[in-house]
């Protein structure tokens, strides 16, 4: 019979947590083929969610779509683990903490969907002289709409010139030769290309015309 105390007596057990020694082969490191899921709502993985700022919608995102994730992370018995070494003290000031972050970033996404829903899409038609118009689309860039892009579309659409300018109050535009406001907005309502996203009443058309006798 091999006497197995003899041989781990003349070789110590190597210490796992030891620094690597550089010829000896590398650790084994299983690689399974997992697929690295990550939160809807933070981008984070679920479990980086409480880092974020919207734990309380990555929360309600992972219990509908993960809900065994949901179970590891944020049962009773989890989080009893995870804060039995926290003080209540502690405790208190870290969920205050958190609230007062959702608030925070909660409020700056409302402000900015309230600022975009305020934006308004001016379609100007202005009469030049007696035969030139031109059409001017103002406001695109707040629905985040690339004003090139955009400009590109409508020369292409309208086989004229498209550009985009700086305005007197030193906001860019776009600027279409020709009368093409109503062809425009129709573009906007049907989403066509770039034109996404835009709620059609936050589109206004607008004539500018030369003061004329008579109406
Ligand atoms: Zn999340």
């Amino acid at each position: 019979m091999p006497k197995k105390g003899k041989a781990a007596a003349a070789a110590p057990a190597p210490d796992p947590e030891a620094a690597v020694e550089p010829n000896a082969p590398p650790p084994p490191e299983p690689v399974p083929p997992l697929a690295v899921l990550y939160c809807e709502v933070c981008t984070y993985p679920p479990e980086y969610c409480e880092f974020g700022a919207s734990l309380t919608r990555c929360k309600d995102w992972l219990k509908e779509s993960h809900p065994d994730l949901f179970d590891r992370y944020y049962s009773d018995e989890a989080l009893q683990a995870k804060v039995g070494t926290l003080s209540l003290e502690a405790q208190a000031k870290l969920e205050k903490e958190v609230a007062k972050k959702e608030v925070k970033a909660e409020a700056k996404v409302e402000a900015a969907l309230k600022k975009k829903m305020a934006s308004q899409i001016i379609i100007k038609r202005s009469e030049r002289n007696k035969r030139k118009c031109i059409t001017t689309v103002s406001g695109l860039e707040a629905f985040d709409i690339d004003l090139k892009k955009a400009a590109k579309q409508f020369a292409s659409k309208f086989a004229t010139g498209a550009s985009v300018t700086k305005n007197l109050q030193g906001l860019e535009e776009v600027v279409i030769s020709g009368d093409v406001s109503d062809e425009v907005l129709e573009m906007i309502e049907n989403e066509v290309g770039v034109l996404k996203g835009i709620p059609e009443e936050n589109v206004e058309l607008v004539e500018e015309k030369k003061k004329k006798g008579g109406e």
